[in-house]
């Protein structure tokens, strides 16, 4: 995960940002290339009442689309809930994407960005929002530049009445990534998660009926109306349905954004995908879902990849980013990582989390773990956080005692 971060901020890119340069991104589908390409013609055409909402709205539901920030929420029945809200409705799209070894969302951006800002006006439009706030990883200065530019190109040229577009800026916190707290940021205040209920859907930006979407969920809008419902859902393996884009980081040959079958497991994803291992690493574990996700053991690597499939193993797929370790590599190193990194990043808003994350990082230092104290820990950061942060903190912590004990021993 530190190697990943490092080769992004590369000592030239933070100098070509520092002096203002423009975005070096050649490969990117620009407003002109994308309306020629049949883009914004279903945002004209629900504008134009040639397009009905109720059968788009049918589109989304049917094809199974949920949540890819990581919650994994119906989309269509989330667009329905907020419909049935009173206006004014608001819209906050995520793509804060600061889940270690997450870059999905980054990768099509910087490719293709009118796909996910249509996505976003039929959403609006579906919905009926009178404005959206977009709120962008601080870290992504190139994507940044070019969603300023392509977003000012729309407004310029608008192929239908807009919406109010707001484009804000993340300051590097983890938590707001979480969707409450990254509202809270948009509202000026300091990132913390809100108590629920009431839930966003109702109370949410400003106070008012809020429709929040990761930016991926948005991205695949467009095709999922205009391909089909079927088109998605044909997708999957191993009895799940739909498309992920995992990020795919460690010992591949072949790292990278891959856009598999929901429900391929890791093995699969290794070898159809990345090209195999690396020379001189065998697999030995994976973390399904960054660093929040868990971690699992070679033997579990026939798992199918996908929501709700790797909780019995106490793990979670959350934004599909897939971390992939060798022989060569600690579990309960990675764990222990991953266990100060959720004490940095902890808001400090609830005891269990504040405390606990900062305290198990300590006791996970020991040769030996004191497993007792360890899972008493783990037990009431489960329990009494607030949020997700502290309710997930333990899960590298059970998964090392579960699996690979040999480690702590
Ligand atoms: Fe903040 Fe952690 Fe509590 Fe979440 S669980 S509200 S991150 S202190």
């Amino acid at each position: 995960v530190g190697q990943q971060a490092v080769a992004c901020a590369t000592p030239e890119k933070v100098a070509a940002c520092a002096a203002g340069a423009p975005p070096s991104l050649p490969e990117a589908v620009r407003l002109a290339e994308y309306r020629a390409q049949g883009g914004y013609a279903l945002a004209a055409a629900l504008a134009q009442g040639q397009a009905d909402p109720e059968a788009v709205l049918k589109a989304m539901e049917d094809s199974g689309l949920r949540g890819l920030g990581g919650a994994g929420f119906p989309a269509g029945r989330k667009w329905r809930i907020v419909r049935d809200q009173p206006a004014p409705r608001l819209m906050a799209v995520n793509i804060d994407e600061g889940e270690p070894g997450t870059f999905k969302d980054r990768t099509y951006l910087e490719r293709d960005p009118h796909r996910f800002l249509e996505g976003m006006l039929v959403a609006a439009r579906v919905v009926g929002i009178d404005a959206c706030y977009i709120y962008l990883r601080d870290e992504y200065h190139d994507a940044r530049k070019l969603l300023e530019a392509e977003i000012a190109a729309l407004q310029a040229d608008p192929p239908c009445p807009l919406p109010l577009i707001e484009l804000r800026r993340g300051a590097g916190a983890y938590i707001c990534g979480e969707e409450s707290a990254m509202i809270e940021s948009i509202e000026g205040k300091r990132g913390e998660p809100r108590m629920r209920p009431p839930y966003i859907a109702q109370v949410g930006l400003f106070g008012r009926p809020t429709l929040e979407h990761n930016f991926e969920t948005l991205y695949w809008v467009r095709d999922i109306v205009q391909k089909g419902a079927d088109w998605f859902a044909g997708h999957g393996r191993n009895g799940r349905k739909g498309l992920r884009s995992f990020s795919v980081s460690g010992r591949v040959k072949n790292p990278g954004v891959k856009l598999a079958p929901a429900g391929i497991s890791v093995r699969e994803l290794i070898a159809e995908y990345c090209g195999g291992m690396q020379d001189g690493h065998d697999f030995y574990a994976y973390l399904p879902g960054g660093a929040s996700g868990g971690i699992l053991p070679a033997s579990l690597g026939d798992v199918p990849l996908d929501f709700d499939t790797l909780q019995p193993h106490g793990c979670f797929i959350g934004s599909a980013a897939v971390i992939v370790l060798g022989h060569q590599d600690s579990a309960r190193e990675a764990a222990l990582n991953m266990m100060r990194f959720f004490a940095h990043e902890s808001c400090g808003q609830c005891t269990p989390c504040r405390v606990g994350t900062a305290k198990a990082a300590v006791l996970m230092e020991a040769p030996r773990w004191d497993q007792a104290l360890l899972e008493d820990l783990s037990q009431v950061m489960a329990d009494a956080s607030i949020c997700g942060l502290g309710q997930a903190a333990p899960n590298p912590i059970r998964c090392v005692q579960k699996y690979f004990p040999h480690e702590i021993a």
